[in-house]
């Protein structure tokens, strides 16, 4: 017996308890043995030996017992230590929001790290996980301040500060995407914003406004004219360009051609939007603000192939805009009518399109082959629901590319001369006058 607890009580902490838990299980045999057979037990002595007996179980008993709730306790220790870490690694929801990067941080930092002079291989992995971001984030609705719109305001804010703080050479130009069609360009003589538009996704890009010299807005719906910006931008002392169509409001409330209407000018103006900084131009006209030449093109809102969609109506240009030697065309939500502009005579620098699904940006690129940098915008518009976002993506974009030509690369000229630069939100190039 007493070597017997010797042995337990010198052995390892985990052999020990093994050798009590045998020792008390023997006990407890023992005693079962007298409480279903005292016949085999002698006379008085019964009682008292299943008495010993239990007392003798007892000891080891808690003994074990005591042994059990100290490495039990050790193993829950480890075991709630490793969990803790697993949620730690996948992000669980239900952790509070301070302990953990939010996915919106995440990627952000992936994005400042893959700029668009990356290799090409970063560059389409770091576009495919953006579409795969903001599809599986995508809000059920836009009043819910999901993770989409986290990133998009993080994203805003530092073009924000960079357009502010940014200073631009002489024969240089930068150009920020901030959301949807929306872009600023900084020369060495102006700030110009086009289609500055989404703060009903995101409210600080009307902050956006408030640092341009001139807003040039394609056409008059929500996700390119958005009357947040244009306050800001009239009170920064802008002008506000738009194309100076003949136009009516409907009894929807949109504005739709009409040649017998009133202008496009007059039309905004008596909404109330910006009206004291509001400046028309005739399609096909050009004029001259604050040093920036600025040529509407007419244009139609509507598919090739579907000439009767809803937008058929709505008065839309392209915009081609002459600052500091550079050329910049804009094609809003402007598809091709019949009436192509000439533009083999304009140099174009940069080429902002609409990427649509059945327009291949080999279609935008013959119309001004000479053009050297192609931005494929519209995309990820979180406004027109689901199924458009669900095409309107880098994945499809990218997929434009045909025979080689367009290339997704920055600052490798290819063959065409043309280089096809998808920007993330926020995401800014530079330029440089080349000859
Ligand atoms: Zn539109
Ligand atoms: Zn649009």
């Amino acid at each position: 017996m007493m070597v017997n607890v010797d042995v337990v009580t010198r052995s390892p902490p985990f052999l020990r308890y093994m050798l009590t838990r045998r020792k008390s299980d023997a006990y407890a045999r023992d005693a079962l043995t007298s409480f279903m057979h005292p016949q085999k037990l002698n006379g008085l002595g019964t009682h008292r030996q299943v008495h010993e007996a239990h007392q003798k179980i007892g000891t080891y008993r808690s003994v074990a017992v005591m042994e059990l709730n100290r490495y039990h306790l050790i193993l829950v220790s480890v075991a709630l230590i490793a969990a803790l870490g697993v949620v730690i690694w996948l992000k669980m929801p239900f952790l509070p929001e301070q302990l953990i990067e939010s996915p919106a941080d995440a990627l952000d930092e992936r994005i400042v790290k893959t700029p668009p002079g990356s290799s090409p291989e970063s560059r389409r992995d770091l576009l495919l996980d953006f579409d795969d971001f903001v599809s599986k984030n995508f809000p059920m609705t836009l009043v819910i301040q999901g993770t989409v719109v986290n990133l998009i305001e993080l994203r805003t804010r530092r073009a924000i500060e960079e357009i502010h703080s940014a200073s631009v050479q002489e024969g240089s130009m930068r150009v920020w995407y901030i959301y949807n069609m929306g872009v600023v360009i900084k020369t060495t003589n102006a700030i110009v914003g086009i289609d500055v538009a989404g703060t009903y996704v995101a409210p600080s890009i009307a902050d956006v406004g408030g640092l341009l010299d001139v807003l040039i807005v394609t056409h008059p719906h929500g996700d390119h004219l958005d009357a947040k910006v244009t306050a800001a931008a009239e009170k920064a002392g802008a002008k506000i360009v738009v194309a100076d169509e003949r136009v009516r409001v409907d009894s929807s409330g949109n504005i739709v051609r009409d040649p017998g209407g009133v202008s496009m000018v007059q039309a905004l103006a008596g909404s109330a939007l910006a009206a004291q900084a509001l400046v028309g131009v005739e399609l096909g006209g050009t004029i001259e603000v604050k040093g920036v030449r600025i040529t509407a093109y007419p244009a139609e809102h509507s598919y090739p192939n579907r000439p009767d969609d809803d937008f058929s109506a709505t008065p839309t240009g392209w915009f081609y805009i002459e600052a500091s030697g550079f050329g910049i065309l804009h094609t809003g939500d402007g598809f091709f009518s019949d009436a192509k502009p000439d533009l083999s005579s304009k140099r174009v620098d940069l080429y902002l399109i609409h990427y649509v699904d059945e327009i291949c940006a080999e279609d935008y690129y013959e119309l001004a082959p000479q053009s050297h940098v192609m931005v494929p915008l519209h995309l990820h518009e979180l406004g027109h629901g689901r199924e458009i976002l669900d095409y309107a993506m880098f994945s499809n974009a990218l997929g434009q590319e045909r025979d080689g030509d367009l290339w997704l690369s920055h600052m490798t000229p290819q063959d065409t001369g043309i280089r096809y630069v998808p920007l993330v939100w926020g995401e800014s190039v530079e330029m440089s006058i080349s000859p």
